[in-house]
């Protein structure tokens, strides 16, 4: 049969994994982070020192990658050739390393099998970039989610370790990525034609889903 899949697409910060971890629970289905994906791929340049662009190197190296997700409760953990890579990949370095290195194609064709594989079997909220512009363009419902440009830095701000604020750092990151995210030639994050979108700024996570609910409900 079928799966039913919702995607949601949007910048960094807007809160897409608060809301999708939440929207799955209310759905009783999976939820799928793809920028861990992205985030995987840079954590192995990084760890393995690859010249990603370099283009030879970059397509040994996306041969050897071995990059899975496994099923944990509703959601998925991260594997790298075996091993749980999941609490290594939310630094900030890995964070503009994953939006660098996601600009390539090549790199994008590595991962579109892992994404859509997940939706062969299992009923899942996507979110990421690219869901419903690319991965899923027959997606049940696609959203795309924003939120002004302060808001999603102070709401990242308040997510850090004391040690690491400085809040005119995480601004600044979030915009250098959003603009490398939408400007790349390859599945440019922008919203998908048939896309709802949903401006969170002034918005609870609670509302979002529940509008978010109230859509999928009429769809
Ligand atoms: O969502 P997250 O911030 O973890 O994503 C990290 C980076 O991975 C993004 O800045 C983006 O460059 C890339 N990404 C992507 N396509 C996706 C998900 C993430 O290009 N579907």
């Amino acid at each position: 049969m079928r799966k039913k899949i919702i995607t949601i697409d949007g910048p960094a910060g807007a809160g897409k994994t608060t809301v999708s971890k939440l929207l799955s629970k209310k759905l009783g289905c999976v939820y799928v982070d793809t920028g861990a994906l992205y985030r995987g791929v840079a954590f192995e340049i990084q760890r393995q020192d690859i010249d990603w662009e370099n283009d030879t190197a970059l397509e040994d190296f996306l041969g050897n990658l071995n990059l899975d997700f496994v099923t944990k409760k509703n959601s998925f953990i991260l594997m790298s050739s075996g091993r749980n890579i999941t609490n290594s990949i939310r630094t900030p370095e890995i964070s503009m390393l994953a939006s660098s290195s996601s600009a390539k194609p090549q790199v994008r064709a590595a991962l579109l099998d892992i994404q859509r594989n997940i939706a062969k079997t299992k009923d899942a909220v996507f979110e990421g970039r690219d869901m419903g512009t690319v991965v899923f363009p027959d997606a049940a419902v696609k959203f795309f989610l924003f939120a002004d440009l302060n808001i999603r830095a102070k709401r990242r701000f308040d997510e850090m370790p004391d040690g690491t604020k400085d809040i005119n750092r995480v601004q600044k990151e979030i915009e250098t990525r959003d603009h490398s995210d939408s400007q790349r030639k390859s599945a440019p994050l922008k919203p998908a034609k048939d896309a709802i979108e949903i401006n969170a700024s002034f918005l609870t996570i609670e509302q979002v889903v529940d509008k978010m609910l109230r859509i999928i409900e009429k769809a």
